[in-house]
Protein backbone atom coordinates (compact mmCIF):
# COMPACT_ATOMS: atom_id res chain seq x y z
CA UNK A 1 0.00 0.00 0.00
CA UNK A 2 1.38 3.51 -0.86
CA UNK A 3 0.47 6.57 0.98
CA UNK A 4 -1.43 7.71 -2.17
CA UNK A 5 -4.11 4.71 -1.16
CA UNK A 6 -4.76 6.49 2.29
CA UNK A 7 -7.47 8.60 2.33
CA UNK A 8 -6.23 12.03 4.09
CA UNK A 9 -3.82 12.56 6.35
CA UNK A 10 -1.28 14.46 4.82
CA UNK A 11 0.22 15.86 7.51
CA UNK A 12 1.05 12.40 9.12
CA UNK A 13 2.06 11.48 5.94
CA UNK A 14 4.91 14.17 5.79
CA UNK A 15 6.07 12.86 9.36
CA UNK A 16 6.37 9.53 8.99
CA UNK A 17 8.53 10.14 5.69
CA UNK A 18 10.71 12.24 7.78
CA UNK A 19 11.28 9.49 10.64
CA UNK A 20 12.45 7.86 7.74
CA UNK A 21 14.58 9.99 5.46
CA UNK A 22 16.39 11.16 8.86
CA UNK A 23 16.80 7.69 10.12
CA UNK A 24 14.78 8.54 13.48
CA UNK A 25 12.21 5.92 13.75
CA UNK A 26 11.26 5.14 17.40
CA UNK A 27 10.97 1.60 17.30
CA UNK A 28 7.83 1.44 19.08
CA UNK A 29 5.13 3.43 18.18
CA UNK A 30 1.12 2.98 18.78
CA UNK A 31 -1.12 4.49 16.78
CA UNK A 32 -4.00 5.57 18.25
CA UNK A 33 -7.35 7.00 16.22
CA UNK A 34 -10.86 4.80 15.32
CA UNK A 35 -9.97 2.23 12.78
CA UNK A 36 -12.36 4.08 10.36
CA UNK A 37 -9.57 7.00 10.45
CA UNK A 38 -7.25 4.63 8.35
CA UNK A 39 -4.48 3.90 11.34
CA UNK A 40 -3.69 0.67 9.32
CA UNK A 41 -3.51 1.83 6.07
CA UNK A 42 -1.29 4.17 7.40
CA UNK A 43 0.79 1.55 8.66
CA UNK A 44 0.95 -0.03 5.94
CA UNK A 45 2.28 2.73 3.64
CA UNK A 46 4.99 3.82 6.48
CA UNK A 47 6.29 0.48 6.86
CA UNK A 48 6.70 -0.49 2.61
CA UNK A 49 8.07 3.53 2.22
CA UNK A 50 10.51 1.91 4.93
CA UNK A 51 11.73 -1.30 3.07
CA UNK A 52 11.75 0.49 -0.21
CA UNK A 53 14.53 0.27 -2.44
CA UNK A 54 13.68 3.10 -4.68
CA UNK A 55 11.76 5.70 -2.39
CA UNK A 56 10.49 8.98 -3.37
CA UNK A 57 10.62 11.85 -1.46
CA UNK A 58 6.67 11.46 -1.35
CA UNK A 59 5.88 7.90 -1.68
CA UNK A 60 7.13 4.51 -2.03
CA UNK A 61 7.98 2.77 -5.39
CA UNK A 62 5.50 0.13 -5.93
CA UNK A 63 7.08 -1.58 -7.95
CA UNK A 64 10.94 -3.17 -6.74
CA UNK A 65 10.28 -6.56 -4.92
CA UNK A 66 9.90 -5.26 -1.17
CA UNK A 67 7.10 -3.07 -2.18
CA UNK A 68 5.56 -5.94 -4.31
CA UNK A 69 5.77 -8.00 -1.59
CA UNK A 70 4.23 -6.12 1.30
CA UNK A 71 1.39 -4.90 -0.80
CA UNK A 72 0.48 -8.82 -1.16
CA UNK A 73 1.51 -9.18 2.55
CA UNK A 74 3.95 -11.50 2.53
CA UNK A 75 7.23 -10.01 3.22
CA UNK A 76 9.35 -12.25 5.44
CA UNK A 77 9.97 -9.42 8.04
CA UNK A 78 6.80 -8.11 8.67
CA UNK A 79 4.48 -9.79 10.78
CA UNK A 80 0.78 -9.57 12.12
CA UNK A 81 -0.79 -9.77 14.98
CA UNK A 82 -4.17 -9.06 15.50
CA UNK A 83 -7.52 -10.73 17.84
CA UNK A 84 -8.36 -14.29 16.90
CA UNK A 85 -11.22 -15.94 17.95
CA UNK A 86 -9.58 -18.28 20.64
CA UNK A 87 -11.61 -21.19 19.97
CA UNK A 88 -10.68 -21.95 16.37
CA UNK A 89 -7.08 -20.98 16.51
CA UNK A 90 -4.72 -19.20 19.54
CA UNK A 91 -2.61 -17.73 16.78
CA UNK A 92 -2.69 -15.18 14.01
CA UNK A 93 -0.88 -17.03 12.23
CA UNK A 94 -3.69 -19.57 11.92
CA UNK A 95 -5.37 -16.79 10.34
CA UNK A 96 -3.49 -15.27 7.85
CA UNK A 97 -4.95 -16.00 4.66
CA UNK A 98 -8.35 -14.40 5.94
CA UNK A 99 -6.15 -11.39 7.17
CA UNK A 100 -4.40 -11.18 3.65
CA UNK A 101 -7.85 -11.18 1.90
CA UNK A 102 -9.41 -8.82 4.20
CA UNK A 103 -6.58 -6.30 3.54
CA UNK A 104 -6.64 -6.91 0.22
CA UNK A 105 -10.39 -6.18 -0.75
CA UNK A 106 -10.81 -3.56 2.14
CA UNK A 107 -8.17 -2.26 4.10
CA UNK A 108 -10.48 0.26 5.86
CA UNK A 109 -12.10 -2.33 8.52
CA UNK A 110 -13.28 -3.06 11.88
CA UNK A 111 -12.91 -5.70 14.60
CA UNK A 112 -16.80 -6.36 13.77
CA UNK A 113 -15.97 -6.86 10.31
CA UNK A 114 -12.97 -8.62 10.87
CA UNK A 115 -14.81 -11.37 13.12
CA UNK A 116 -17.35 -11.70 10.22
CA UNK A 117 -15.03 -13.09 7.95
CA UNK A 118 -12.96 -15.57 10.41
CA UNK A 119 -16.34 -17.00 12.76
CA UNK A 120 -19.92 -17.50 11.89
CA UNK A 121 -20.76 -17.28 15.52
CA UNK A 122 -18.91 -14.17 15.73
CA UNK A 123 -17.54 -15.25 19.12
CA UNK A 124 -15.17 -12.68 21.37
CA UNK A 125 -11.59 -12.60 19.60
CA UNK A 126 -8.39 -11.55 21.71
CA UNK A 127 -4.88 -11.67 21.38
CA UNK A 128 -4.30 -14.35 24.12
CA UNK A 129 -0.61 -15.26 25.89
CA UNK A 130 0.47 -17.87 23.28
CA UNK A 131 0.27 -14.88 20.65
CA UNK A 132 2.42 -12.99 22.70
CA UNK A 133 5.24 -16.19 23.26
CA UNK A 134 5.10 -16.14 18.89
CA UNK A 135 5.83 -12.51 18.95
CA UNK A 136 8.68 -12.81 21.25
CA UNK A 137 9.91 -16.00 19.36
CA UNK A 138 9.79 -14.38 15.88
CA UNK A 139 11.97 -11.29 17.07
CA UNK A 140 14.23 -12.66 18.50
CA UNK A 141 15.13 -14.64 15.15
CA UNK A 142 17.69 -12.46 12.29
CA UNK A 143 15.33 -10.54 10.01
CA UNK A 144 15.87 -12.96 6.72
CA UNK A 145 16.89 -9.98 5.02
CA UNK A 146 19.11 -8.28 7.40
CA UNK A 147 16.99 -4.75 7.45
CA UNK A 148 14.10 -4.41 9.53
CA UNK A 149 11.72 -6.58 11.28
CA UNK A 150 8.59 -4.90 12.04
CA UNK A 151 5.82 -6.25 14.19
CA UNK A 152 1.78 -4.39 13.28
CA UNK A 153 -0.34 -5.09 16.63
CA UNK A 154 -3.59 -4.51 15.72
CA UNK A 155 -6.40 -3.53 18.19
CA UNK A 156 -3.43 -4.26 20.85
CA UNK A 157 -6.52 -3.22 23.43
CA UNK A 158 -7.33 -6.73 22.85
CA UNK A 159 -4.54 -7.60 24.97
CA UNK A 160 -5.45 -9.02 27.97
CA UNK A 161 -2.83 -8.39 31.08
CA UNK A 162 -0.86 -11.61 30.51
CA UNK A 163 -0.48 -11.64 26.84
CA UNK A 164 0.52 -8.07 26.78
CA UNK A 165 3.08 -7.83 30.03
CA UNK A 166 4.84 -10.44 28.61
CA UNK A 167 5.52 -8.13 25.95
CA UNK A 168 6.94 -5.01 28.35
CA UNK A 169 10.56 -6.71 27.83
CA UNK A 170 10.89 -6.62 24.13
CA UNK A 171 9.41 -3.39 23.74
CA UNK A 172 11.62 -1.61 26.18
CA UNK A 173 14.85 -3.44 24.50
CA UNK A 174 14.04 -4.84 21.41
CA UNK A 175 16.49 -6.53 19.32
CA UNK A 176 18.33 -3.94 16.80
CA UNK A 177 16.27 -2.82 13.78
CA UNK A 178 13.23 -3.62 15.47
CA UNK A 179 9.83 -1.88 14.87
CA UNK A 180 6.43 -2.42 16.57
CA UNK A 181 3.80 -0.60 15.37
CA UNK A 182 0.73 -1.29 17.79
CA UNK A 183 -2.72 0.36 17.18
CA UNK A 184 -5.42 0.79 19.37
CA UNK A 185 -9.10 2.45 19.13
CA UNK A 186 -9.36 3.34 22.62
CA UNK A 187 -6.11 4.91 25.03
CA UNK A 188 -7.80 3.74 28.20
CA UNK A 189 -8.18 0.19 27.40
CA UNK A 190 -4.41 -0.28 26.26
CA UNK A 191 -2.50 -1.45 29.20
CA UNK A 192 -0.91 1.79 30.80
CA UNK A 193 2.50 -0.61 30.72
CA UNK A 194 2.60 -0.91 27.30
CA UNK A 195 1.04 2.76 26.95
CA UNK A 196 4.37 4.05 28.72
CA UNK A 197 6.89 2.43 26.14
CA UNK A 198 5.61 3.41 23.21
CA UNK A 199 5.48 6.52 21.29
CA UNK A 200 2.25 7.34 20.78
CA UNK A 201 0.85 8.87 17.12
CA UNK A 202 -2.81 10.48 17.07
CA UNK A 203 -4.59 9.57 13.94
CA UNK A 204 -7.26 12.23 13.26
CA UNK A 205 -10.69 12.02 11.77
CA UNK A 206 -11.03 12.75 8.67
CA UNK A 207 -11.93 16.07 7.57
CA UNK A 208 -15.14 16.61 5.49
CA UNK A 209 -13.61 17.37 2.44
CA UNK A 210 -11.52 14.19 2.59
CA UNK A 211 -14.30 11.78 3.00
CA UNK A 212 -16.31 13.83 0.98
CA UNK A 213 -13.47 13.36 -2.18
CA UNK A 214 -13.19 9.30 -1.24
CA UNK A 215 -16.90 9.22 -1.94
CA UNK A 216 -16.97 11.04 -5.23
CA UNK A 217 -14.20 9.78 -6.51
CA UNK A 218 -13.56 5.96 -5.00
CA UNK A 219 -17.78 5.48 -4.34
CA UNK A 220 -19.24 7.12 -7.38
CA UNK A 221 -21.20 8.90 -5.23
CA UNK A 222 -22.95 11.90 -6.34
CA UNK A 223 -21.71 15.59 -5.05
CA UNK A 224 -24.88 16.17 -3.08
CA UNK A 225 -25.03 13.02 -1.32
CA UNK A 226 -21.47 13.16 -0.70
CA UNK A 227 -22.15 16.30 1.31
CA UNK A 228 -24.70 14.57 2.89
CA UNK A 229 -22.93 11.60 4.31
CA UNK A 230 -19.61 13.36 5.00
CA UNK A 231 -21.36 15.60 7.38
CA UNK A 232 -22.99 11.96 9.71
CA UNK A 233 -19.73 10.49 9.14
CA UNK A 234 -17.99 11.72 12.14
CA UNK A 235 -14.77 11.58 9.42
CA UNK A 236 -14.75 8.09 10.09
CA UNK A 237 -14.58 6.17 6.53
CA UNK A 238 -15.84 2.78 7.86
CA UNK A 239 -19.09 4.96 9.31
CA UNK A 240 -19.45 6.82 5.86
CA UNK A 241 -19.55 3.39 4.25
CA UNK A 242 -22.17 2.07 6.44
CA UNK A 243 -24.01 5.10 5.82
CA UNK A 244 -24.03 4.70 2.00
CA UNK A 245 -25.20 0.99 2.90
CA UNK A 246 -28.04 2.99 4.95
CA UNK A 247 -28.86 5.24 2.26
CA UNK A 248 -29.85 2.55 -0.27
CA UNK A 249 -32.14 0.80 2.91
CA UNK A 250 -33.65 4.52 3.71
CA UNK A 251 -37.05 4.52 2.10
CA UNK A 252 -37.79 1.24 3.95
CA UNK A 253 -36.26 2.88 7.24
CA UNK A 254 -38.48 5.37 6.04
CA UNK A 255 -41.92 3.35 5.78
CA UNK A 256 -40.85 1.52 8.96
CA UNK A 257 -40.48 4.65 11.00
CA UNK A 258 -43.78 6.19 10.08
CA UNK A 259 -45.64 3.09 10.84
CA UNK A 260 -44.11 2.55 14.27
CA UNK A 261 -44.97 6.29 15.59
CA UNK A 262 -48.28 5.99 13.84
CA UNK A 263 -49.64 2.72 15.70
CA UNK A 264 -47.74 4.12 19.23
CA UNK A 265 -49.46 7.16 18.89
CA UNK A 266 -53.15 5.55 18.25
CA UNK A 267 -51.83 3.09 21.02
CA UNK A 268 -52.87 0.23 18.52
CA UNK A 269 -50.69 -2.06 20.87
CA UNK A 270 -51.76 -5.21 17.99
CA UNK A 271 -50.44 -3.11 15.21
CA UNK A 272 -47.10 -2.43 17.93
CA UNK A 273 -46.62 -6.05 18.36
CA UNK A 274 -46.78 -6.94 15.10
CA UNK A 275 -44.40 -4.01 13.83
CA UNK A 276 -41.92 -5.03 16.67
CA UNK A 277 -42.06 -8.94 15.09
CA UNK A 278 -41.66 -8.02 11.72
CA UNK A 279 -38.89 -6.00 12.37
CA UNK A 280 -37.11 -8.32 14.74
CA UNK A 281 -36.76 -10.76 11.90
CA UNK A 282 -35.09 -7.89 10.01
CA UNK A 283 -31.50 -9.17 11.77
CA UNK A 284 -29.38 -7.28 13.70
CA UNK A 285 -27.66 -5.09 11.56
CA UNK A 286 -30.27 -4.00 9.08
CA UNK A 287 -32.20 -3.34 12.89
CA UNK A 288 -29.22 -1.25 14.11
CA UNK A 289 -29.10 1.13 10.72
CA UNK A 290 -32.82 1.24 11.03
CA UNK A 291 -32.22 2.39 15.18
CA UNK A 292 -29.61 4.82 13.90
CA UNK A 293 -32.56 6.51 11.26
CA UNK A 294 -34.71 6.69 13.90
CA UNK A 295 -32.35 9.07 16.04
CA UNK A 296 -31.78 11.11 12.91
CA UNK A 297 -35.44 11.57 12.55
CA UNK A 298 -35.66 12.74 16.25
CA UNK A 299 -32.72 15.38 15.38
CA UNK A 300 -34.10 16.34 12.87
CA UNK A 301 -37.56 16.89 13.98
CA UNK A 302 -36.18 19.28 17.04
CA UNK A 303 -34.40 20.99 14.35
CA UNK A 304 -37.34 21.99 12.56
CA UNK A 305 -39.00 23.28 16.03
CA UNK A 306 -36.37 25.13 16.59
CA UNK A 307 -34.72 26.36 13.08
CA UNK A 308 -37.90 26.41 10.91
CA UNK A 309 -37.17 25.18 7.10
CA UNK A 310 -33.69 25.20 7.01
CA UNK A 311 -33.54 21.41 7.59
CA UNK A 312 -30.63 19.77 6.29
CA UNK A 313 -29.48 16.32 5.24
CA UNK A 314 -32.92 15.31 4.22
CA UNK A 315 -35.04 13.62 1.31
CA UNK A 316 -38.13 14.88 -0.12
CA UNK A 317 -40.16 12.63 1.08
CA UNK A 318 -38.68 12.81 4.69
CA UNK A 319 -39.58 17.12 4.68
CA UNK A 320 -43.15 16.23 3.97
CA UNK A 321 -43.16 13.73 6.74
CA UNK A 322 -41.62 16.14 9.08
CA UNK A 323 -43.80 18.44 8.25
CA UNK A 324 -46.31 16.71 10.11
CA UNK A 325 -44.42 14.91 12.61
CA UNK A 326 -42.00 16.91 14.36
CA UNK A 327 -44.29 19.12 16.71
CA UNK A 328 -44.16 15.89 18.63
CA UNK A 329 -40.53 15.91 19.44
CA UNK A 330 -40.06 19.14 21.61
CA UNK A 331 -38.28 19.92 24.20
CA UNK A 332 -40.24 17.85 26.49
CA UNK A 333 -39.00 14.68 24.91
CA UNK A 334 -36.36 14.82 22.87
CA UNK A 335 -33.81 13.25 25.63
CA UNK A 336 -36.29 10.99 26.32
CA UNK A 337 -36.34 9.48 22.48
CA UNK A 338 -32.75 10.46 21.92
CA UNK A 339 -31.49 7.83 25.24
CA UNK A 340 -34.44 5.04 23.76
CA UNK A 341 -33.31 4.51 20.23
CA UNK A 342 -29.52 4.86 21.68
CA UNK A 343 -29.97 2.33 24.26
CA UNK A 344 -31.54 0.03 22.03
CA UNK A 345 -29.12 0.00 19.41
CA UNK A 346 -26.76 -0.44 21.97
CA UNK A 347 -28.42 -3.79 23.38
CA UNK A 348 -29.07 -5.31 19.73
CA UNK A 349 -25.57 -4.49 19.09
CA UNK A 350 -24.42 -6.66 22.10
CA UNK A 351 -27.20 -9.04 20.82
CA UNK A 352 -30.48 -8.29 23.00
CA UNK A 353 -33.67 -10.73 22.19
CA UNK A 354 -34.69 -8.02 19.83
CA UNK A 355 -38.23 -8.89 19.69
CA UNK A 356 -38.25 -8.17 23.55
CA UNK A 357 -36.04 -4.99 22.84
CA UNK A 358 -38.91 -3.60 20.45
CA UNK A 359 -41.58 -4.04 22.24
CA UNK A 360 -40.27 -2.33 25.00
CA UNK A 361 -39.54 0.12 22.75
CA UNK A 362 -42.80 0.75 21.36
CA UNK A 363 -44.23 1.00 24.75
CA UNK A 364 -42.20 3.68 25.57
CA UNK A 365 -42.86 5.59 22.77
CA UNK A 366 -46.36 5.61 22.91
CA UNK A 367 -45.83 6.90 26.87
CA UNK A 368 -42.90 9.70 25.70
CA UNK A 369 -45.00 11.12 22.48
CA UNK A 370 -47.80 11.89 24.40
CA UNK A 371 -45.78 14.11 26.57
CA UNK A 372 -44.81 16.37 23.73
ZN1 LIG B 1 9.61 0.12 -3.71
Amino acid sequence: MQFVDVVGHNELKKRLINEVNQNRISHAQLFLGKTGYGGLPLALAFVQYLFCKDRRQEDSCAVCDNCRRISTFQHPDIHFTFPTVQALGKLSNHFLSQWREQLTENPYFDLHEWVGRIDDKERKPIIGAEESLEIIKKMNLKSFEGGYKVYIIWMAEEMNPSSGNKLLKIIEEPPSNSLFILLSENLEMVLPTILSRTQRIKIPRLSNDEVISYLVNNQGINNTEAINLATRSEGNLIKAKSLIVALDHQNDHRESFIKLMRCCYKKDVLAMMDWSEEMANSGKEPLKLFLLYSLEMCRQSILKNYVGDHLNNVSQEEKVFLENFSRFITGNNISLFLSLFSDAHYHIDRNANSKIELTFLCFQIMRFIHVA
